[in-house]
Parts: C-alpha cells; sequence; structure tokens
C-alpha cells in the first residue's frame, strides 16, 4: 500500500471497508472509544502496515477486537471465570482483557508476549466490520505518542487522506479502554485505566461470587505503555495551582532547556518564543471531560505556542484517574 496523500479525502462507506479488509489492507474504523487503525489479524501484510502507518515500534502489542464470545474464546487458551464473568458484564464495551494467546494470534500482534489483548466494541459498525471480516486488531489510529483521534476528520486531517476512513461519528467514550489482565483465576491486575474502574471490575466479580486479588500493576510492564503518549502538537502545561500566564511562561522556559528533545521515541516540542497561550477548560464531568479531551486538544488555535489546563480534582478521586492518568502522559510539564 502507497500512502498517497488525498486519495481518501472523504470518508469510505461500510461496503468498501470489507473489501479492503478482506483483501488485508488496513483500515481506520470507529469504535466507542477512539478510532482505531484496523486489519484483520490473520494479514501479516495489513499488520505490518499498521506499525508502518503509526511509526509505531513494534515492541507495542495491539488489541484484538471480536464481535462475539467465541471469537473471544478461540484467540484465547485460559478463558476462566473471570474472562467469562467480566466479559458477559462489561462487552460489549471499554474492557479490554489480557489473556494467554492461542496460535491463532500472530506474533506481530502481541510483540511475541504469550498473551492478548481482546475486546468487544460498542459500537455499530466496529461490530459489523467485525462480523463481516472475522477479528480486527486495532491500536488508536494516530501517529505513534500523539493524541488519539475520536472524530473522523482527526484521521482525515492527520494522515492528509493517505489512509480509508470510515465514519461512525463522534467517540461516545472518548479515551482508551481500561485494559484487565486476568492471571489466573484468582488474580488480575489493571495495566491502564479507563472509564471503567477497578471498583465496577470489582463488584462485577464480587456479584458473580468470584473472589480474586488484585496483583500490584506497577510491577507488572505492559509495554507501550510509555511515559509520554497522548502528546498534542504543541506543549501541554498542566498547572496543579492557579498560575498567571506570565509566570507560567517563565516557569516554562526556565524549564524548557533542561528538556530532552525525545522520550521513549517521541519528540518534545518546545517552542522558545511564547506569544499565546490556549486556556483548554476541561468539561465538568468526568464523562463529558473523556469524550471531549481529544477532540479539545487537537482544536488549539492555529497560533497558539502552549496549552495550558488547570487540574483541580484531587488525586484519590477515582472517576477522574483515567483522565489524569493521560494528561499527565500527554504534558510536558506539571506546574
Ligand atoms: P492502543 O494503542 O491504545 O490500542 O493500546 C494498546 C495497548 O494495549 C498497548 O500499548 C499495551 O499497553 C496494551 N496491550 C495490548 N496487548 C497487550 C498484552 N498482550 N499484554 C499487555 N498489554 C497489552
Ligand atoms: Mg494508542
Amino acid at each position: 500500500m502507497t500512502l498517497r496523500p488525498h486519495q481518501y479525502e472523504s470518508c469510505i462507506q461500510i461496503d468498501e471497508a470489507i473489501f479492503l479488509l478482506n483483501s488485508g489492507q488496513p483500515v481506520a474504523i470507529p469504535t466507542e472509544t477512539v478510532y482505531g487503525l484496523a486489519s484483520k489479524i490473520d494479514s501479516a501484510y495489513g499488520l505490518e502496515q499498521i506499525f508502518k502507518i503509526k511509526a509505531r515500534p513494534f515492541f507495542d502489542p495491539l488489541i484484538v477486537h471480536v464481535s462475539s464470545i467465541d471469537q473471544a474464546k478461540s484467540l484465547s487458551l485460559n478463558w476462566n471465570c473471570i474472562a467469562d464473568s467480566l466479559s458477559s458484564h462489561f462487552w460489549p464495551g471499554p474492557l479490554t482483557l489480557v489473556l494467554e494467546k492461542s496460535n491463532k494470534v500472530n506474533d506481530l500482534i502481541t510483540s511475541g508476549l504469550t498473551s492478548v489483548g481482546i475486546r468487544m466494541p460498542n459500537h455499530p459498525i466496529a461490530l459489523k466490520l467485525i462480523s463481516a471480516c472475522g477479528p480486527l486488531a486495532a491500536p488508536s489510529a494516530n501517529k505513534y505518542g500523539r493524541t488519539s483521534p475520536t472524530r473522523a476528520t482527526h484521521i482525515l486531517e492527520e494522515y492528509q487522506g493517505c489512509i480509508p476512513v470510515v465514519d461512525g461519528g463522534p467517540c461516545e467514550i472518548g479515551i482508551e479502554s481500561t485494559i484487565i489482565k486476568v492471571h489466573s483465576d484468582r488474580e488480575i491486575s489493571i495495566l491502564r485505566p479507563g472509564m471503567i474502574s477497578q471498583m465496577q471490575v470489582e463488584l462485577a466479580l464480587s456479584r458473580a461470587g468470584i473472589t480474586c486479588s488484585w496483583i500490584n500493576s506497577k510491577k507488572e510492564i505492559s509495554p507501550g505503555s510509555m511515559k509520554h503518549h497522548y502528546m498534542p502538537s504543541i506543549p501541554l502545561i498542566i498547572t496543579l495551582k492557579q498560575k498567571t500566564d506570565h509566570d507560567i511562561i517563565m516557569n516554562y522556559l526556565s524549564e524548557v532547556a533542561h528538556l530532552p528533545n525525545q522520550v521513549e521515541g517521541v519528540t518534545i516540542h518546545k517552542p522558545q518564543n511564547i506569544n499565546k497561550i490556549y486556556r483548554l477548560l476541561l468539561p465538568d464531568t468526568p464523562q463529558m471531560a473523556a469524550r471531549e479531551l481529544y477532540a479539545l486538544l487537537r482544536h488549539t488555535p492555529k497560533d497558539a505556542d502552549l496549552i495550558v489546563i488547570h487540574w483541580s480534582h484531587s488525586p484519590s478521586d477515582q472517576a477522574w484517574s483515567s483522565i489524569w492518568d493521560r494528561l499527565k502522559r500527554a504534558a510536558t510539564l506539571i506546574l
């Protein structure tokens, strides 16, 4: 697939997406979390293209999207009572289960790991495409390390019409899924926070009569869980105390010289002159903040040099923890 700018200036229809996916090509598709760049799991070409198009390192595994529990079972070896209970409670929905992989899952998808992340998305178009083409491996459709797309136009703009996109409207959840690793029928860990909280997972399991313990996720290494991720094209500064524009610029300028140019392969943008600050106000509820965050980051005025978000929530506020997780990774500085 040669990437030709302006080849896809507008979105494609579902039938064309099915044709492209079935011929082994990648297509950007909507889900309720964020838009994904999808390929059939048995197309080595399509999977390689995903990494190439996103400039994603091969050590960062992809999540496989399914449209039925049977598909999920066929991709995993240790489907147990926890997987049963969490999938029946939260699927289709923003929860990914990491399980031992079966030999149906290509090593390219799992970056050589013996486990695979599986999720059933809650979006009619994604489910239709998976039903027609089989399980689809799909990471978020942004360039590596950058803000995830939550509208079809985000992808058309980011890749200048180089890749086919199916429009499914704005994403309802707006941030990536919660990732839970199932270690055994007694132990789980949380690898990435999302809109489904640890408490909701615990409640669902206890209602199903399952008692299990959480393995400390800090000790768990999830490849691709990088310090810097979701970064907008100009620096994002988070303030924990109210600060004037003047103070923020002074703080930024004194810190910027000490910042690296790259962290974990992601380039850190560091303008040396600051003329305009864009103060981004987060919506009041965590649901709305998650839904709008990435679009607000992308809709930064063209002449702004810095984005500033003031964070006023308590660090222990569970409802906001997944948004804080994204913001701290997207931030160049926290003041
Ligand atoms: P995304 O790029 O938003 O689709 O997220 C994919 C992320 O899921 C990766 O960066 C990993 O952090 C995580 N992931 C996927 N598969 C696995 C796995 N087998 N084990 C641990 N984490 C995984
Ligand atoms: Mg991603």
